[in-house]
């Protein structure tokens, strides 16, 4: 089995009826560029940069953090790269910022929050992330976004670093997209207005499920909440794939969903360009989507978005599966 599914490393994602989808890598240390090339991944779709900043006592310098994202950009070779800036608060702390205690700190400053708040802290990593860009395909994204105005002003401060590194002679590439995850059901339902203002959407199913369901996902207690498949969550993402259809924009998803293979089928049925994933899931992923056509992931997400729960829905998707 793992020899069948080897094969599938060295070729590109194509569905039965010939459709191109990108499948990527979930990246959280260096470490993890290799192991996401070994096992074909034709991209990065979140490089989760947090790893950075944890298990230390200060905040890294930015010619240790351009040292990183140089490295991962010249790994992957111009193929796409998505670093997320810094995503830090909910259930990862850095003791070293000396934040106040919080009482639900999902719910509290995290990740764009905080770096909108400690501008000195977001800027050394924009101005790292600029200084890299010309070393691949660099894409940058900003997490929990649930305003208009949040991606404003981080747009606005990633434009003035740019500003000044150009200025100072620093070359920085002239093609990075801008991006946000959609993670916060804010965001979700005003999908179109974001549209407008980014080069793409990458769907972060884990904490989308987790805000949408007020189901805290560190919690083992509601963890049956935890329903990638339900229906409310499936309408979220067919609108979020809508709103940028019209706007011309890309949309990926980097949650764990992104990986299970009773939810792949749904995710091309709606409308999901990118997939990005553990880099363990890419294979299985890769030789399911092989199987796929759009006759089949119409009818499945067509009909799944009417049914009245999860457990309806995966019992459709796999019986019919299971079938073919
Ligand atoms: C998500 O929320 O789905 C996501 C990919 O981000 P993280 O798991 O790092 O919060
Ligand atoms: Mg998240």
């Amino acid at each position: 089995r793992k020899a069948e599914l080897a094969q599938w490393a060295s070729r590109p994602t194509i569905t039965a009826d010939g459709q191109r989808i990108e499948i990527a890598a979930n990246i959280g240390q260096l470490e993890d560029v290799q192991k996401a090339l070994d096992n074909g991944a034709e991209g990065i779709g979140l490089f989760r940069t947090e790893f950075l900043y944890m298990g230390r006592s200060e905040l890294p310098t930015e010619e240790e953090q351009f040292n990183s994202y140089k490295y991962v950009l010249e790994k992957m070779a111009g193929k796409p790269v998505v670093i997320r800036t810094l995503d830090i608060g909910g259930d990862k702390e850095l003791p070293y910022l000396d934040l106040p205690k919080e009482s639900n700190p999902f719910l509290g400053q995290r990740a764009l929050r905080l770096c909108l708040e400690r501008q000195d802290v977001f800027r050394t990593q924009l101005r790292a992330l600029l200084r890299a860009s010309r070393y691949g395909n660099l894409k940058i994204m900003f997490p929990m976004i649930a305003v208009l105005d949040e991606l404003l002003e981080a747009k606005r401060i990633l434009e003035e670093e740019k500003r000044q590194l150009t200025a100072s002679g620093v070359e920085v590439s002239d093609s990075i997209e801008v991006g946000m995850m959609i993670e916060v059901p804010s965001a979700a339902i005003s999908a179109d207005i974001f549209a407008k203002e980014v080069d793409f959407f990458s769907i972060g199913t884990n904490d989308l499920i987790q805000y949408t369901m007020a189901a805290d996902r560190m919690n083992e207690t509601v963890s049956y909440l935890y329903q990638p498949c339900h229906p409310s969550i499936l309408r979220l993402i067919r609108s979020v794939v809508e709103a940028a259809r019209q706007e011309g924009k890309w949309v990926g998803v980097c949650g764990e969903m992104a990986g299970d293979l009773t939810a792949i089928p749904l995710l091309l049925g709606l409308g999901v360009q990118e997939l990005s994933m553990s880099a363990g899931s890419i294979l299985p992923a890769r030789e399911l989507v092989g199987q796929l056509s759009r006759n089949e992931w119409e009818t499945l997400s067509g009909q799944s978005l009417a049914m009245r729960g999860q457990q309806e829905v995966q019992s459709f998707v796999q019986d019919h599966r299971r079938g073919v």
